[in-house]
C-alpha cells in the first residue's frame, strides 16, 4: 500500500498547484486586458483599478465566469449595438422570441458578478428585433450579481413583439443582492401600428430573479402602443416556465423615483406599479420601501423623454476630479431646467509644487518630487532628458505627471523655470568675466601707467 500511498500524494502535489492556479483569477489593469474577456468568457478575473471606457466600442460578451469589480468603476461605457450572440426569452404567455442583447456582459450563464461599479452607462439603441437592454447584462440564466452599482441612462426604441430596458438585467433569472442602481431609462415603441410587450424595471425587466438588499433610484419614460409592464424593482414578474414551481423573493429593497408612460391601446391594461408591474404566478414582497411615482400620461401625440423642450439647449458645467471623487460634466436644459451629469472623469491629485531630486541633463533623465495639495500623498514624476543646452524651456511637459492644478503656479524650481535661472548664472558670469577682462587689460596700463607717471614726473 505504500508505494500507492506515494503515488497518490504525488499525483495530488502535481495537481494541486494546477487547481490552485486555475482559481487565481486574470488581474485586469487596462482596457485591452478588459476587452480580452470576451476570449475565455468562462474565467475568473478581478478588476485592479478604475478605467475610462470613452470612446471604446464595447461588444457586449457573453459570460459565464466569475468577475470581482474588487469596488473599482468603470465608467462611460457606451452601447450602441447588440453583441454577436441572441438568446431565447419568454414572455408572459409562454411564447419564445429570438432575442438581441446589449449590455456590458450579453448574456450571462452561471456567472457570478460582484463588486464592480459602472458609471455613466450611456446606451442608445434603436432596434427592429426583439431586444432587451441592461447595464450590467441583457440576460441572465442561473447566475449571482451582487454588491454591483450602475448609474446611468439607457434608452430603447424598438417595435418588434417583445423587447426591455432595465438598470441592472434585461431578462432572467438568478439572484441579485445588495446592488445600486440610479438609472434613467426610455423606452419608446417605434411603430403604433404594431401590439408589443414592453417592459421597464429598476433592476430587471422581466423574468424571475430573487431581488434583496438592493437601492434603486429609477426616472423612468415609456411611450407604448401595445402593452406596458413597468415597475421600480422590475416590469413583470413572470412565473417559470410552465411546470417549475418556484416562489421568488423581493425582499428588503428601497425604490425612489417614478416612471412617467401612456399606453395607447384600446384593451389596455398598463401594468406600473413601485416593486412590480405585473405578477404572474407567486412572489414574495418583504419589507420593501417604496416612494414611487406612477405617472400616467394620457397624450399619445408626443414621446415621453426627461426633457420634453422641443429643441433642448445645454449649459455645460465641469466639476473637476478630486483625490477620490470622480469629477464629471453637468449639462443643464436652459429650457425646462432639467439637467443630467455626463463625460466622468478618473480621480486625479492637485500637485502644484514639484522639487527636483535629480536634475535632467543632456544624457540623464531627472526625477522630482510632489505631495496632493488636498490629500498629501506622495508622487514622484520623471523630468526628460534635456535636448539642448538649457537656453529654453522644455516644449513638453512630463507625460506621466499627476495632473497639475493649471490656474496655481508652481512656487518651487521646476525643469520649466530652470532655463531662466541658468540664464542669469550665465549673464552673471558674462559680466563677472567682462568686468575680470577690463580689470586685467587696466593692470598692465597701471604698470605702463608708472612710466606715465615717471613722465609726468619728467613733466
Ligand atoms: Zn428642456
Ligand atoms: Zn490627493
Amino acid at each position: 500500500m505504500k508505494p500507492m500511498a506515494a503515488m497518490l500524494a504525488l499525483l495530488w502535489l502535481l495537481t494541486f498547484p494546477v487547481a490552485f492556479a486555475a482559481e487565481t483569477p486574470t488581474e485586469i489593469y487596462t482596457v485591452e486586458e478588459l476587452l480580452a474577456i470576451g476570449e475565455d468568457p468562462a474565467g475568473s478575473y478581478i478588476l485592479m483599478n478604475d478605467l475610462d471606457l470613452t470612446g471604446v466600442e464595447w461588444p457586449c460578451p457573453d459570460f459565464s465566469g466569475t468577475f470581482d469589480g474588487n469596488g473599482h468603476a468603470l465608467l462611460n461605457l457606451e452601447l450602441t449595438k447588440p453583441g454577436a450572440t441572441t438568446a431565447i426569452t419568454i414572455d408572459g404567455n409562454q411564447k419564445k422570441y429570438d432575442t438581441y442583447l446589449v449590455g456590458f456582459f450579453g448574456s450571462l450563464q452561471g456567472a457570478e458578478v460582484k463588486n464592480l461599479q459602472l458609471l455613466n452607462v450611456r446606451a442608445l439603441i434603436d432596434i427592429d428585433t426583439p431586444c432587451f437592454l441592461g447595464g450590467l447584462a441583457a440576460h441572465s440564466m442561473d447566475s449571482k450579481i451582487t454588491g454591483c452599482t450602475v448609474t446611468g441612462t439607457l434608452e430603447l426604441r424598438a417595435f418588434d413583439r417583445m423587447f426591455g430596458v432595465a438598470g441592472l438585467v434585461g431578462y432572467g433569472n438568478g439572484t441579485v443582492e445588495n446592488c445600486n442602481v440610479d438609472v434613467t431609462l426610455i423606452c419608446t415603441d417605434t411603430d403604433p401600428n404594431t401590439k408589443d410587450e414592453q417592459f421597464m424595471g429598476g433592476i430587471f425587466a422581466t423574468g424571475f430573479m430573487d431581488v434583496s438588499g438592493c437601492h434603486i433610484t429609477i426616472d423612468g419614460y415609456c411611450s407604448e402602443f401595445g402593452y406596458v409592464h413597468n415597475g421600480g424593482i422590475t416590469g413583470m414578474y413572470m412565473r417559470r416556465p410552465i411546470g417549475y414551481d418556484y416562489k421568488g423573493n423581493l425582499v428588503n429593497n428601497t425604490v425612489t423615483g417614478k416612471i412617467t408612460f401612456f399606453e395607447c391601446n384600446p384593451d389596455r391594461r398598463a401594468y406600473c406599479a413601485a416593486e412590480a408591474g405585473e405578477i404572474l404566478g407567486s412572489y414574495n414582497r418583504i419589507s420593501n420601501t417604496c416612494d414611487f411615482t406612477r405617472d400616467e400620461r394620457k397624450d399619445y401625440s408626443v414621446e415621453l423623454r426627461p426633457d420634453m423642450c422641443l429643441v433642448p439647449g445645454y449649459e455645460k458645467t465641469v466639476v473637476a476630479p478630486g483625490c477620490d471623487t470622480y469629477g464629471y460634466t453637468l449639462y443643464t436644459c436652459t429650457g425646462c431646467g432639467y439637467s443630467y451629469k455626463d463625460d466622468y472623469t478618473l480621480f486625479a491629485h492637485t500637485v502644484t509644487v514639484w522639487t527636483v531630486t535629480e536634475a535632467p541633463t543632456l544624457e540623464k533623465e531627472g526625477l522630482s518630487t510632489g505631495s496632493c495639495d488636498l490629500c498629501g500623498l506622495e508622487f514622484t514624476r520623471i523630468e526628460p532628458v534635456l535636448e539642448e543646452l538649457p537656453t529654453e524651456a522644455p516644449t513638453e511637459p512630463p507625460t506621466e505627471a499627476p495632473t497639475e492644478a493649471p490656474t496655481v503656479p508652481a512656487t518651487v524650481v521646476t525643469p520649466a523655470e530652470n532655463p531662466p535661472y541658468a540664464l542669469l548664472c550665465l549673464l552673471a558670469i558674462c559680466i563677472l568675466g567682462a568686468i575680470g577682462v577690463c580689470i586685467a587689460l587696466l593692470r598692465p596700463k597701471k604698470r605702463r601707467g608708472g612710466k606715465y607717471a615717471k613722465k609726468k614726473v619728467r613733466r
